[in-house]
């Protein structure tokens, strides 16, 4: 059913979350552990933080429009799209109502890498899978952790660092060479390199050039740690949306 605006409306049942989804989309990864595939994005409204580089604030207004999906209705849109890399993105994710269900249903489909991006303020365990017969969890976390140029350092959840897994993977946004020794400690202190998890260090685009964290890593002899630009903002334009 749509709206005036000629957004989607569900009819939940009573009590029953319904899910924000500001845009969905097909593209490739831009960033992340399969970087370069193809992956169906799911971009869900409002974040807790408030990032000074932010690039989707308009997906965090109050009033930014909104497709709403029921839990099955969702479902059906990630399992439909023939696609099977599923990147559930922000905004921040976690925020949404329901979102442990729905991940819980995800897992049944185990054809599905689904990969949660979420801003590294929120407890990630309540959402880890509490099913043993899982050799392996088909849901992993991608963390990012907010540095000095982000102003929001300061909220991040350092839990999480104490929780991730060999499949889960944390993301360092650098502004600067402090930003850089920032994520250097926390990888240390967290003992991220023994845990198994996937580190990247991306630019924070415009802020740093990518050539001074090579310099970086060379110097200090920065060993397991990748490097990522993020690959949608080379290949099309850094403002486009859903691409
Ligand atoms: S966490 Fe992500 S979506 Fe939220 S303000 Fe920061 S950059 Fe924007």
């Amino acid at each position: 059913m749509n709206n005036k605006d000629g957004k989607l409306e569900c009819v939940p049942e009573y009590g029953e979350p319904v899910f924000k989804v500001v845009e969905q989309f097909l593209s490739i990864n831009g960033e992340g552990r399969r970087a370069g595939q193809l992956a169906l994005f799911v971009r869900f409204a409002g974040c807790n933080l408030d990032c000074e580089y932010c690039d989707t604030r308009w997906a965090n207004e109050r009033d930014a429009s909104y497709d709403a999906y029921t839990c099955d209705l969702l479902y059906e849109m990630i399992t439909g799209a023939g696609i099977n890399n599923i990147t559930l993105t922000g905004g921040e994710p976690l925020l949404q109502p329901g979102i442990g269900i729905l991940l819980d249903h995800l897992r049944t489909e185990r054809r599905l890498n689904i990969e949660v991006e979420t801003n590294g303020s929120i407890d990630i365990e309540p959402f880890f899978t509490k099913r043993e017969d899982f050799i392996s969890d088909n849901v992993t976390f991608t963390l990012d952790y907010k540095t000095r140029a982000s102003g929001m350092e300061s909220r991040m959840c350092m839990h999480n660092y104490e929780l991730v897994r060999d499949i889960d993977t944390v993301k360092f946004v650098v502004g600067s060479v402090g930003d850089i020794e920032t994520a250097v400690d926390v990888i240390k202190k967290y003992r991220l390199k023994e845990k198994g998890c996937c580190i990247f260090i991306s630019p924070c685009f415009g802020k740093i050039e990518p050539r001074e964290i090579v310099e970086y890593m060379v110097k200090n002899r920065i060993n397991d740690v990748n490097v990522q630009l993020q690959l949608h903002k080379y290949i099309w334009d850094p403002d486009r949306r859903g691409v």
